[in-house]
């Protein structure tokens, strides 16, 4: 049963489920070793366990993702294809040496997360949100990205954005529960420091996330200074919009250590006007935030095309010169990626599935 996955349960839940048994707690820490520390496939690997229990463990899987594809070279980004349970996909994405976006050291790899099989954000520059939304991934679908992918790449990743297919945010239960897996001691040890969540901006959950005891890092998809341009592209700010949102990011600031970061995919023409940049540098400092500009990757069946290199880094320099730490990134990722969700699009597309 896929909801019974190993990697689905904390230690706690583990331990009661030992106990169910009758074995004791120390065989709950033998079986996270194994799957966390040695990186077993399955429960028939677990050899310092007795017999009896590996056969009881059998009915298990470690985690619940089928490798089903992957594109890209090995020594740049590299997207991962992972086939669901009930038959939907899912992509997490490598990234090589990544620039010191999100407080990761410049030699480690980073893998970016997805949190749900589609997107209801429709932001409309993005391919995961074309085909909607079907389901939130469970939190072992969202710990298993990092177990799998380590597994496929031979080596250790120690950098996770959630900035995949999907609003974190709107999956908040799920995935607190996998930050909790992904943080543990007895979990995959993954610095909560070395951890960012990407949000389209729900400001609700933004406040009920503030009160997660994990220093997490959060990136804000802003995309636009103010609400008129910022509507156009993203609806969610018909819901919230900036004076709310920037309200829940000032509590998130209040209650949290980490910095936050304002994504901003730059648009020719649509949010690239000059004016965006000098607000956009308000709102960063009122915050004291740091800005990464993204110059916009084209999509395929999307009208929208990005500026000019010059005229990026001229937006960068408004930046800058009001104080604003700002980078500009050349490429690569979703958000850092624009393009995360279309190697799914296309598997589902060629079975015959687009919802
Ligand atoms: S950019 Fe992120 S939040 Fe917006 S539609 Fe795409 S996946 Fe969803």
């Amino acid at each position: 049963m896929h909801d019974t996955s190993l990697a689905s349960l904390t230690r706690d839940e583990l331990v009661a489920r030992m106990k169910d048994w009758g074995e004791p707690a120390y065989r709950a820490d033998q079986v996270l070793a194994a799957m966390y520390k040695r990186r077993v496939a399955s429960a028939q690997e677990m050899t310092d366990l007795p017999l009896a229990l590996r056969d009881k463990l059998a009915g298990f899987p470690v985690h619940p993702l089928a490798p089903a594809g992957e594109s890209g070279s090995t020594d740049t980004t590299r997207k991962f294809l992972f086939r669901l349970h009930d038959g939907r996909y899912i992509e997490t994405v490598l990234i090589p040496a990544s620039p010191a976006l999100y407080g990761s050291a410049s030699d480690r790899r980073t893998l970016c997360v997805s949190t749900q099989v589609g997107c209801a954000m429709d932001c409309k520059f993005c391919a995961s949100g074309l085909a909607g939304f079907t389901r939130n991934l469970t939190a072992d679908e969202i710990v298993a990205q990092v177990l799998a992918v380590e597994a496929l790449a031979d080596e250790r990743v120690q950098n996770l954005v959630f900035m995949g297919m999907g609003e974190p945010l709107a999956n908040l239960r799920n995935l607190e529960k996998a930050l909790t897996i992904l943080n543990a001691p007895w979990g995959l040890e993954i610095g909560a420091r070395h951890m960012t969540i990407s949000t389209s901006g729900l400001a609700p959950a933004v406040r009920k996330f503030a009160a997660f005891p994990l220093q997490i890092r959060l990136a804000i998809s802003l995309h636009g200074a103010t609400d008129d341009v910022r509507s156009r592209i993203m609806p969610v700010n018909e819901k919230w919009n900036i004076a709310t949102l920037m309200e829940s990011l000032a509590e998130w600031r209040r209650r949290k250590k980490q910095h936050l970061t304002l994504e901003y995919i730059l648009i020719r023409g649509v949010n690239d006007d000059l004016e965006q940049a000098r607000l956009l540098a308000g709102h960063a400092l009122e915050l004291r935030a740091k800005v990464n500009l993204i110059p916009y990757n084209t999509v395929e069946g999307l009208a929208w095309e990005r500026p000019p290199f010059r005229h990026c880094e001229t937006f960068r320099r408004v930046l800058t010169s009001r104080g604003v730490t700002a980078t500009l990134r050349r490429e690569k990722g979703h958000d850092i990626n624009a393009a995360c969700g279309q190697l799914r699009l296309k598997k589902e597309q060629e079975e015959g599935r687009n919802s």
